[in-house]
């Protein structure tokens, strides 16, 4: 969570990375039409109305990237957007879960398509977990961390709109949260703790993503 456990190198790289183009290429809405060209994937996941668009657009820096691709219809594709002056790995941005007011097959397409994806994909490097820090987790949070830890797919947790909560009910929300990453072994042990409204935490996440990219491609 403490923004001196990053490096000056490292935001610096993470400010590079995300200055260069994010480019929208497709939405996958079944597990055949995934990119197989073998860039590493770095994926956004977390129950709908996390924050998800607003932080995908903070972190590039664009104000309507995230909230283009997720127009109706698509908001159960897998979103796949290259990342990288030499366009070098995927950002991920997958379909909320936990969204009600739609078909239980509907649901049940979807959760598949999230559950064949995070279980069997090999370029899939990591998934940031996001947590509304309002809400800290719920059960479908729990679930999904489940699974990643029995498809043995790396993922941090990333609490949304920490601007939003009491800076002592923000604590405990970190508090829990960690304790709960500190039980499951696919999960990196710390919070990020960010803010799309007013930047706090976003240099922090790029920074992580850029600890993710190929090495030597990026500044
Ligand atoms: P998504 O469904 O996960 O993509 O969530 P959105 O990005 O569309 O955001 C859902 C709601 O949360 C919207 O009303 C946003 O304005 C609000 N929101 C998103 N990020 C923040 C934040 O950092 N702080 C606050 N206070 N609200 C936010």
């Amino acid at each position: 969570m403490d923004s001196s456990d990053t490096t000056a190198g490292e935001l610096a790289r993470g400010e590079a990375l995300f200055k260069s183009p994010c480019i929208f290429v497709k939405g996958v809405v079944s597990i055949d039409d995934l990119p197989k060209d073998g860039r590493p994937e770095i994926a956004f996941a977390g129950r709908s109305n996390v924050g998800k668009s607003s932080l995908i657009n903070a972190l590039t820096g664009r104000t309507s990237l995230a909230r283009v691709s997720v127009t109706p219809g698509r908001t159960r594709e897998l979103n796949f957007f290259t990342l990288g002056k030499d366009a070098e790995l995927y950002l991920v941005d997958m379909p909320g879960y936990g969204y009600a007011r739609v078909s239980k097959a509907a649901v049940k397409g979807w959760t598949r398509l999230i559950r064949e994806y995070l279980r069997g994909r090999r370029e899939l490097k990591r998934v940031f977990l996001l947590i509304d820090a309002r809400h800290g987790l719920k059960p479908n949070d729990k679930e999904t961390m489940t699974l990643l830890d029995e498809a043995a797919v790396s993922y941090q947790a990333v609490l949304t709109k920490a601007d939003k909560p009491k800076k002592t009910e923000l604590e405990e929300t970190v508090a829990k949260v960690e304790a709960e990453l500190g039980k499951r072994p696919a999960a990196y042990p710390q919070v990020l703790v960010t803010s799309a409204r007013t930047g706090m935490g976003i240099p922090e996440l790029r920074a992580a993503v850029a600890s993710l990219a190929p090495n030597g491609v990026v500044p």
